[in-house]
């Protein structure tokens, strides 16, 4: 076992922009894997150079299926569209074009990045989206990672922020199972608050395990993207 900080310097949550605290106790196993988040770690830093030159500020949604991060997007960038900012989007999936599809319908500037078998997108495939776009055009990136709550977590794609997505009607155990995601994220945002009783969750429940998994030091913000709930505190959390 090898400590995070081995091969990133700082045991940070987000190991791109330094955000975030002290979580030394965090382990990633060497081997073959040690490469590849050494080598992704390396893009992730040359995206973030990138993105910074063209004064991009960027956010990485990751979260499970069906957490709702495609209509937070779209909801978001029509808040930041209001605004008078420029948003472009990648929509990551492993196949199809859904999620793109529907941001475009929205009225939103996106590029779609097909993981082809993985579960999850890196530095790499972000690195040959962000190719496709013409970056002095833009204000704020979003990027909408693979559904998977799993290992996004262990590979940051360069942006200011990483956020976790989750859902009331995913129950309230989801920060209890999934430790690392919420420990590698800047923030994390519980969405459906509209239906939670509908569904049976108390939200306090996830909130307060939130609070201490994260020794109270990061914030979860509680919205509804459908509804239009709790939005403009997520733009202010992301100081968009
Ligand atoms: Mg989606
Ligand atoms: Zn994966």
């Amino acid at each position: 076992m090898l400590r995070l900080y081995d091969f990133c310097e700082r045991p940070v949550v987000n190991i791109i922009t330094g955000h975030g605290v002290d979580l030394s106790m965090h382990f990633v196993q060497v081997g073959m894997e040690y490469d590849v988040l050494k080598e992704n770690a390396k893009l992730a830093h040359k995206n973030y150079r990138l993105l910074k030159e063209h004064g991009i500020k960027s956010v990485d949604f990751m979260g499970s299926i069906g957490s709702g991060k495609t209509t937070l997007i779209i909801r978001l960038a029509e808040k930041l569209r209001a605004k008078g900012l420029r948003v472009c989007a990648i929509a990551g999936d492993v196949t199809g074009d859904d999620d793109f599809a529907r941001m475009e319908k929205s009225g939103m500037d996106a590029v779609n990045c097909n993981t082809g078998s993985e579960c999850h997108l890196d530095a790499n495939l972000v690195a040959k989206a962000l190719e496709k776009i013409d970056l002095s055009r833009y204000d704020v990136l979003f990027i909408e990672n693979v559904g998977n709550l799993v290992c996004p977590a262990d590979f940051p794609l360069g942006t200011d922020y990483r956020a976790v997505v989750i859902s009331t009607t995913e129950g309230d155990d989801m920060v209890r199972k999934h430790h690392s995601i919420f420990l590698h994220s800047d923030l994390a945002i519980l969405n459906k608050m509209d239906i939670a009783d509908a569904v049976d969750v108390d939200p306090k429940v996830i909130m307060d395990d939130y609070g201490k998994l994260t020794g109270g030091l990061k914030s979860m913000y509680t919205c509804s993207a459908k509804k239009d709930m709790g939005l403009d505190e997520i733009v202010a959390a992301l100081k968009l």
